[in-house]
């Protein structure tokens, strides 16, 4: 086994450049890295709605979280708002943190389902600092200093301008050694014993060798596909296949979540940023016309659109191993499971982590390679399966898409999930997955899956005790958002784009 020398990352989009970003940093400075991409071949340019584990990534690079918003115009993300998903005229949040008060022996919702059953509780966001902020548009950082206050439970994330955050990753890359080379891909070189890629070869026949590659081009999946990987396709599941994609002048209100509303065939997104608000609609083309779907769009924009609507075709799904001899996949490259619960980049992100787990850095080892698929199928398998939920739990059938959503068959283990809900309100994180039980909650109960009861030990506790104990945690929760700047006054303070 030869010990590792070159790195080569190939696409310089948010997972070409998130990759530089990390192993420059974590490498320091011990391996040659370089980064291929082409300026005739753009970057996707969407992806812009994050979740919070995006902090720890931030925090791995020591950035300052106010330099960062500045230079890509972010806003902060406290959760997604869900418009016409259970029926028409349904609207949930899915607030990032915690619902209720911890320290129940039997889990604070299940004492509010029983109120809730009984018509005596008011609606789950009530219960939750994330979400009460975000229907009154507030927004403050936590603070963990204030003990056992909701106003240390404030869980956030951050929506962003996609071409600004590769920016900014770029410059941080390059003043860390990363060395970045422009051309087009045009040939990818194998060894003939052991099919590992070699080199690839750009247009003007400059060839660039390495040791490890790392395959972040895209849909076009060039090193990952030239290594025979197959892709396994979860349309079936996830039956979305197509984005048109259009930015739109702000709103007068700066909104601290991204919202997702539901149309006949897909979804529409909203992610406002600092300097104008990000839409798509997200919809499978076996159900609905591009024409009808653009036009839905426009329709439905909050101010002018800024640029003409840009369509992206995809397929849902994932190539059976993220790792494949010498070229491990991450971003595009390796799978897309649609972006209703912004999953993707948090997906890169842990490519990455896991891949500094298993770094070869002594050379390639099958049982490391073997472990990293492992926990990279697990990651994308908790991820597709909350996201496929929110198509299967519906009361819709206004349209053929809804009536097929609702009466596919789903994986098991998420079968598995909504009966558990269904007979006594219970949920669970199977071991690190991404989502708590609070996730998993407010989608459940915002789809309209209603328990038969509550869990039975909630009867140990007197009615009067519960609906006093639910009435405090509400209007603590109220007083502390009272308290709380906008968002907009938030930023103005703090972290606003020149
Ligand atoms: P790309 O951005 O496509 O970059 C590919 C790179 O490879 C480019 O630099 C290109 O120049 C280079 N390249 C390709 N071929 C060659 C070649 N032959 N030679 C040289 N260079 C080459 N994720 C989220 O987390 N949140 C969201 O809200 C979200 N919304 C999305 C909405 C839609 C409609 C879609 C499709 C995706 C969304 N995603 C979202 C996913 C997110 O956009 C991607 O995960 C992220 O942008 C990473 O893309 P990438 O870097 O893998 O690929």
């Amino acid at each position: 086994m030869q010990p590792l020398k070159d790195i080569v990352i190939v696409g310089g989009g948010t997972a070409g450049w998130m990759t530089a970003a990390a192993l420059s940093k974590m490498l320091k400075g011990q391996y040659n890295i370089r980064l291929v991409e082409s300026d005739q071949i753009a970057t996707i340019g969407v992806g812009e709605a994050t979740i919070p584990m995006i902090n720890l990534f931030n925090r791995m690079l020591e950035l300052d979280e106010d330099d960062f918003m500045r230079q890509t115009q972010g806003t902060f993300k406290l959760g997604i708002e869900f418009v016409n998903w259970g029926r028409i005229g349904d609207r949930y949040l899915h607030g990032f943190g915690v619902i209720g008060q911890d320290g129940w022996t039997v889990d604070f919702y299940q004492h509010w389902l029983k109120q809730y059953l009984a018509g005596k509780a008011a609606e789950l966001d009530h219960y939750s600092i994330n979400n009460v902020a975000a229907m009154h548009n507030k927004f403050l950082r936590a603070r963990p200093d204030l003990g056992n206050s909701p106003l240390s439970q404030i869980v956030h994330a951050y929506q962003f301008d996609a071409s600004l955050y590769a920016k900014f990753l770029r410059n941080f890359s390059e003043a860390r050694g990363v060395r970045r080379i422009e051309g087009k891909i045009t040939e990818v070189r194998q060894r003939d014993a052991d099919g590992h890629v070699t080199a690839v070869v750009l247009e003007d026949g400059t060839q660039v060798a390495g040791d490890l590659f790392i395959d972040c081009s895209g849909f076009r999946a060039l090193l990952i596909d030239a290594v025979n990987t197959p892709f396994e396709d979860w349309s079936h599941w996830l039956p979305c296949d197509t984005a048109i994609a259009v930015p739109c002048a702000n709103a007068p209100e700066l909104t601290p979540y991204t919202r997702a509303t539901a149309h006949g065939a897909g979804w529409q997104w909203r992610i406002p940023l600092q300097h104008r608000i990000g839409n798509g609609h997200v919809f499978s083309s076996k159900f609905m016309s591009a024409d009808e779907a653009q036009s839905i769009l426009m329709n439905n924009l909050d101010g002018e659109a800024l640029a003409e609507p840009r369509t992206i075709r995809f397929r849902t799904g994932k190539r059976s191993k993220a790792w494949n001899r010498n070229v491990v996949s991450i971003g595009l490259s390796c799978g897309f499971i649609e972006p209703l619960e912004s999953t993707s980049i948090h997906l890169i992100q842990m490519a990455i982590a896991h891949l500094i787990t298993y770094f070869p850095a002594g050379g390639f080892e099958q049982a490391d390679i073997r472990q990293y698929n492992r926990v990279m199928d697990e990651e994308y398998r908790w991820a597709r399966d909350f996201v496929i939920l929110h198509y299967k739990a519906t009361e819709r059938n206004d349209t053929r898409f809804w009536n097929y959503c609702r009466e596919m068959e789903v994986p098991e283990d998420l079968q598995h999930r909504i009966d558990l809900f269904r007979s006594h309100g219970r949920v669970f994180r199977d071991g690190l997955e991404l989502f708590t039980k609070h996730n998993w909650l407010q989608v459940l109960h915002g789809q309209r899956i209603r328990p038969r009861a509550a869990h039975p030990l909630v009867d140990l506790t007197g009615e009067q005790q519960i609906s006093g104990f639910l009435h405090e945690v509400e209007s603590v929760i109220r007083n502390c958002v009272n308290a709380m700047p906008t968002q907009a006054a938030f930023i103005a303070a703090n972290c606003a784009a020149p």
